[in-house]
């Protein structure tokens, strides 16, 4: 392995599902509902299968429906009009649209400055595409990890290229506010940075929290590069169906990289995606709301386990401190879990370049049927 990937082994992910399946453990580790899609969305996909749409090598931007239906649904979600034929690309996942964004717009030695802990391909992708990752450190304050904005533009320097952001964020739940937005768009236009914003729990906000796309904000229509991903919206992970929106020439750049990474993917499913994106609203509210019991099911259950929980605001997963528990280690705590109680879980620790600021914090998926949730909030109940 070479030099700029030498520090990233297997990813946690991987690791805790193979350790789910060894043991026979509930896997609230890695993040992907036990419960597929709309029937509907998957008979679509068979019915594109049969009639060979999307067998051979689909056009290299993504099928011109499905890029029609993603620049609709930023306008009827957002008012953001994208046009499909230059400002829309579909990706292999918004996994590989984080990667191509990456190596499209950085240079060597460029900094990257990315909220942390971060999701763990972002750092593996900085390091691909040669930049410096700078984090900027989400911490614990009244029951939820906040961004400090003093230490954001600390941290932009005159070698900054750009800002990597998430929201609404894995794993911490938080929901960046109208004020933290608007504070980062202004300090991108003042710096002229570049932003890459990963929205693909864009569906699943909770309470009173808003999802508000960065940009829509002042200044940042032309500098925001926006991922999304039908893995999470659609609760299909396996198709490896996402998508960038941006101004022409960002999407451009993404695009050039893009072509030799896949080249394309998903051919038939992206015909569906084409139908889900489409679906009324009532099926994002109706997703949304049953993410949202099973959030409470899950946060009230590690409370009542012991665990302090931070009860998320947005995605689908909710970190804990394990410090009530007597336990300080999370990686430990993760790694002996499942013999321990028949349950798995991702230490936050990994999406940390300091480890031992996120020693403490366990991260669950609460993507899963209730009655998983409840099975293994008694189990971690009766430790
Ligand atoms: N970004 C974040 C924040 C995620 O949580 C995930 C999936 N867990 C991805 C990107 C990757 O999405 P995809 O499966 O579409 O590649
Ligand atoms: N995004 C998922 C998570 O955070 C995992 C995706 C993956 O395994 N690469 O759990």
């Amino acid at each position: 392995l070479n030099r700029r990937l030498a520090e990233f082994g297997t990813t946690i992910f991987a690791e805790m599902s193979a350790l789910a399946v060894a043991t026979g453990a509930i896997n609230l580790g890695q993040g992907f509902p036990d419960t597929d899609g709309p029937e509907e969305i998957r008979e679509a996909a068979v019915r594109a299968l049969r009639a060979g749409h999307g067998n051979q090598y689909p056009p290299g931007p993504g099928i011109p429906r499905l890029r029609t239906a993603i620049a609709e649904h930023q306008l009827r979600r957002y008012g953001l009009s994208f046009d499909p034929d230059t400002e829309v690309l579909v990706t292999a996942g918004a996994t590989e649209a984080i990667a191509a964004a990456l190596l499209a717009l950085v240079e060597p030695g460029d900094e990257v400055v990315a909220l942390e802990p971060y999701y763990d391909s972002y750092a593996a992708s900085i390091a691909l595409a040669g930049g410096r990752r700078v984090p900027v450190t989400l911490r614990p304050h009244d029951g939820a990890f906040r961004l400090d904005l003093d230490e954001l533009r600390a941290a932009v320097t005159d070698r900054t290229r750009l800002l990597l952001l998430n929201t609404p964020h894995n794993p911490t739940g938080t929901v960046l506010t109208r004020a933290e937005l608007t504070a980062i768009a202004e300090l991108a236009v003042e710096r002229d940075l570049l932003v890459v914003t990963d929205e693909v729990y864009e569906h699943l906000v909770f309470d009173d929290a808003e999802h508000l796309p960065l940009a829509a904000f002042p200044g940042m229509r032309e500098r925001t590069v926006t991922i999304g991903s039908a893995g999470k919206t659609f609760s299909f992970t396996g198709w490896k169906v996402g998508w960038v929106t941006a101004a022409p020439a960002l999407v451009d750049a993404v695009r050039a990289v893009k072509q030799f990474l896949t080249y394309v993917s998903s051919g038939p499913f992206q015909y569906a995606v084409a139908e889900a994106l489409a679906l009324p609203d009532s099926y994002f509210e109706e997703f949304r709301r049953s993410m949202l019991a099973r959030r409470d099911i899950l946060a009230e259950g590690l409370t009542a386990a012991g665990f302090e929980v931070f009860r998320p605001a947005g995605t689908y997963f909710v970190t804990t401190d394990i410090r009530p528990l007597g336990e300080k280690d999370g990686f430990a705590f993760c790694r002996a879990l499942p013999e321990r109680a028949g349950v798995v879980a991702i230490p936050n620790a990994v999406f940390y370049d300091d480890r031992q600021a996120g020693a403490p914090f366990v991260r669950f998926a609460f993507c899963k049927r209730e009655e998983v949730l409840r099975e293994a909030a008694g189990r971690l109940r009766r430790m």
